[in-house]
């Protein structure tokens, strides 16, 4: 395709394509990732958590008010096309607090192939894919997830610890060995979930992990 016709292509696109702010939903230039006032709202620095067994996760935003209804939207109201926007976002802390760190796969928490048939998408692939092409980093599903559990956000305490136990599986370890991993997710509340995929990876010889979500529920 010559420059011009692909040119005439995006801007026939952008006739009919308009991006919303995924906080307030005012309509936004598509290369920005929040409109002025929403984005005047965001904490300066990331929130820093640690995933079960002492993984790093960098997370933009607290899992509350407009940040946790953008996020619920997300993930239950068929808003897949957040993504974008708050990978543009994700990629902007992870290289802020992650500069030194060289990774060679950007992978997901996976959904279980019964919950992905319901839901059409898994909303963590979605957001990994999209920090993966901003960061130019190769994307890869390193997991799956093989037992079908509880909601984590359903069950309290201890027993969100035994709720994911066992239920991933890597899907190739031949591929992970000795590679440098960054595991993307949605929300980070305990941190059992990316605490048990890093487990998994860790099993499977990787050299380090590192993780990433849009959202860290503060209130514990
Ligand atoms: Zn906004």
């Amino acid at each position: 395709m010559t420059d011009f016709i692909k040119k005439a292509k995006e801007n026939f696109t952008d006739l009919f394509y308009t991006v919303k702010c995924p906080y307030c939903r005012n309509v936004i230039d598509k290369n920005k990732y929040a409109c002025e006032k929403c984005a005047e709202s965001f904490p300066e620095f990331a929130i820093i958590n640690f995933a079960v067994g002492g993984y790093k996760c960098v997370s933009p935003l607290p899992y509350d008010g407009n940040f946790a209804s953008a996020v619920k939207r997300f993930k239950f109201y068929n808003q897949g096309v957040y993504a974008k926007q708050f990978a543009m976002l994700m990629s902007e802390r992870i290289a802020k607090e992650y500069g030194d760190k060289k990774f060679d796969i950007i992978t997901c928490v996976p959904m279980h192939k019964n919950a992905l048939k319901i839901r059409k998408y898994n909303q963590s692939e979605l957001l990994a894919r999209q920090c993966a092409e901003i960061l130019k980093i190769p994307y890869a599903d390193t997991l799956n997830k093989i037992k079908k559990n509880k909601a984590q956000h359903g069950i309290k305490g201890k027993e969100r610890a035994k709720n994911v136990k066992g239920v991933y599986k890597a899907v190739d370890k031949e591929y992970i060995k000795g590679k440098n991993i960054l595991i993307i997710d949605d929300i980070i509340t305990t941190g059992n979930t990316l605490g048990e995929c890093a487990r998994i990876l860790d099993k499977a010889e990787c050299k380090n992990i590192c993780c990433a979500t849009i959202c860290a529920v503060t209130y514990r």
